[in-house]
């Protein structure tokens, strides 16, 4: 088994990583198990955030490194909150605050238009030349109330209109085969058994 360094230490997370990554090979090692602490997090876009986190992690280790980083873009407000999604309402980091800002932010617009987006990046070590790289998109609509209680973060306003249901309202498998993220690590797969 090759080890690979998660830089993310979100229990979900890692074990979608591990799940997906086992039949290539891979030992999922989440960063904290080895004492890493997070990277920063500084840049304007996803991909050079998630490069940030990956090349942070392999130099802490000495091992390939994987990183996501992902964010919802509202289109009526130019793509916030983005890269910030995390802590679009402040430090510390609140999901119930994120949520009442982005409705607040949104109720003078009819374009409910938004996407969740995901980067992942994967490096051999902190200078590769080549990283693998990853990015995807999910479309849907953000309605002013909240519905469902799976998922996180913004999940239970993120309506799906040819489901009719919200992201939270999803089972986790369903999330996982739909999501930016799942499409997002499906496509890092294919990639590297394309280059293997
Ligand atoms: P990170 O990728 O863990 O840095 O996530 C950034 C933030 O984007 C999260 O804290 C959530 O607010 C939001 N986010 C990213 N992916 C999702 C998702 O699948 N559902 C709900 N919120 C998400």
């Amino acid at each position: 088994m090759q080890k690979l360094v998660l830089a993310s230490n979100n229990a979900g997370k890692v074990k979608e990583f591990k799940a997906l990554l086992a039949p290539l090979n891979f030992e999922v090692i989440p960063q904290g198990e080895l004492g890493i602490p997070a990277a920063e997090e500084p840049h304007y876009t996803f991909v050079e955030n998630a490069l940030a986190k990956a090349r942070h992690a392999s130099a802490a280790s000495g091992l390939p490194a994987l990183a996501d980083d992902s964010g919802i873009c509202a289109h009526a407000l130019n793509g916030e909150p983005g890269v910030l999604s995390a802590r679009y309402a402040g430090e510390p980091a609140d999901d119930v605050a994120n949520n009442q800002k982005l409705i607040q932010n949104l109720l003078a617009y009819t374009d409910r238009g938004a996407h969740y987006v995901c980067a992942l990046v994967m490096v051999n070590s902190a200078n590769d030349p080549e990283p693998l790289v990853v990015q995807t998109r999910w479309y849907g609509q953000i309605v002013d109330r909240a519905k469902g209680s799976n998922g996180f973060g913004y999940d239970p306003y993120f309506f799906l209109p040819e489901l009719g249901l919200t992201a939270a309202e999803l089972e986790p498998a369903k999330k996982n085969l739909i999501s930016h993220r799942g499409l997002a690590l499906r496509e890092l797969i294919s990639q590297l058994q394309s280059r293997a």
